[in-house]
């Protein structure tokens, strides 16, 4: 007997979006999560709404998701603080000018009105910022948000219409019987619906190799930072070329994350998130050389959060044939800005089987020719850093 119609795995925001639409058309929806809700990457995000303007397959959804931000409160009914102000990416040197002479070349190929910017066009946006700012990048349109504001919203609103969420309760596998999708089991015993959709980042891939499938994600640990409440300085999302970006809050606050980015391996059971105070002590070098007036700032508190990269940093949206009833979204490292639309894209596939969201070119069959390798080859295996 099906406990629920839909049982969705993890608690992220990728699960949670999917659940709360689902939710909300009629279904009865379970999200079960390892941990707490929302408590990995998800609530542990910057909060940028990250445009992948330079690739046609994800534009179209990027797009899609960027309106669906503007309303995003009203449709939940708890405050996102989101904050339409648009991007600046800012580079600092002559190298860095080249490179962003190479974003703006790849950007050109989707509509976002993207444009070149000078040192002085950049400081009136951002008047804190660095005498060595050389040149940006510019979008009115993209914005951010607050991640836990944003994870509680979902979270509330799914249980507003009625929706179960079971915490502290790890999925050990999906259960199939004659081809068909039954349930999963979990710590806690099994528990039946005939669609199960997968979003447990990382963790997807394990879930999904029982049925041979070679789900395209590493996991990669990144940090994160927050300051005290400073004065209001800007409100446009900032991104620096030196590798970090830093966003400020309703409240004030400084909020930045940087790489260098560690890759790891992720294990139901470990707890990966643990900050590294020499990249903190990175990031806060890195956040003075752009703005100046942090030197004084004190630091709030330091985080960690462990996200997944898929091999070609695009969205997955899947629906299996086999097992039917089986599908796995992953958010490839900008999941927090997609998550609005990944979610209604996935709650149509999983209750019709078919969405009018524009995923195509999303699916997992452009990895069938991926090698098994392709982790090694990228150099992304555990304990290796990208700088
Ligand atoms: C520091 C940092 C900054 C970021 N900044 C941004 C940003 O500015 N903009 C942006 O778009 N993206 C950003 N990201 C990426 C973004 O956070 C992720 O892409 C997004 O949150 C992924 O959502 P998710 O639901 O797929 O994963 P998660 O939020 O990680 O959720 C997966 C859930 O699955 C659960 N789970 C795993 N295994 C199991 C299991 N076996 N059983 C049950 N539950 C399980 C986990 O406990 C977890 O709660 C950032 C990430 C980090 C870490």
């Amino acid at each position: 007997m099906n406990n629920y119609d839909v049982i969705v795995v993890g608690s992220g925001l990728l699960g949670l979006s999917t659940a709360y639409h689902a939710q909300k058309s009629g279904a009865r929806v379970l999200v079960i999560d390892r941990g707490s809700v929302a408590y990995e990457a998800s609530s542990r995000a910057t909060g940028y709404l990250s445009l992948r303007a330079d690739d046609p397959d994800e534009a179209p959804l990027a797009g899609m998701a960027e309106k669906l931000w503007d309303t995003l409160d009203e449709e939940l009914g708890y405050p996102t603080e989101w904050t339409q102000k648009g991007r600046l990416w800012v580079a600092f040197s002559d190298k860095q000018v080249e490179e962003l002479k190479g974003t703006y070349k790849a950007f050109t190929r989707a509509d976002f009105g993207f444009e070149l910017i000078d040192a002085d066009a950049c400081r009136k946006l951002i008047p804190i910022l660095s005498p060595e700012t050389r040149a940006g990048l510019y979008t009115p349109r993209s914005g951010h948000a607050n991640p836990q504001r944003v994870s509680q919203a979902f979270a509330w609103a799914f249980q507003d219409h009625g929706g179960t969420i079971l915490e502290h309760t790890p999925v050990y596998s999906v259960i199939e019987e004659a081809g068909k999708v039954k349930g999963v089991k979990t710590k806690s015993g099994d528990l039946y619906a005939e669609r199960v959709v997968l979003c447990a980042g990382g963790y997807n891939a394990k879930l999904l190799e029982p049925f041979g499938v070679l789900f395209p994600v590493a996991t990669v640990r990144l940090e994160a930072l927050v300051t005290t409440p400073l004065p209001p300085m800007y409100e446009v999302g900032f991104i620096g070329l030196n590798g970090l970006s830093i966003r400020q809050t309703r409240r004030g606050n400084l909020h930045a994350n940087g790489g260098p980015h560690e890759w790891v391996d992720v294990d139901a059971d470990s707890e990966p998130n643990k900050p590294n105070t020499p990249i903190v002590r990175n990031l806060v070098r890195r956040m003075i050389e752009a703005f100046p007036v942090a030197k004084g700032a004190q630091l709030l508190r330091t985080w960690a959060g462990v996200l997944d990269i898929t091999r070609d940093q695009k969205t997955i949206i899947h629906r299996f044939d086999h097992p039917e009833g089986l599908l796995v979204a992953a958010g490839a490292g900008h999941g927090f800005g997609m998550a609005p639309a990944i979610g209604i894209a996935m709650s149509e596939l999983t209750l019709n089987g078919a969405t009018n969201a524009p995923i195509k070119g999303l699916g997992l069959e452009r990895f069938s020719t991926l090698s098994p390798n392709w982790k090694a080859e990228k150099q992304w295996h555990a304990g290796s850093y990208n700088t």
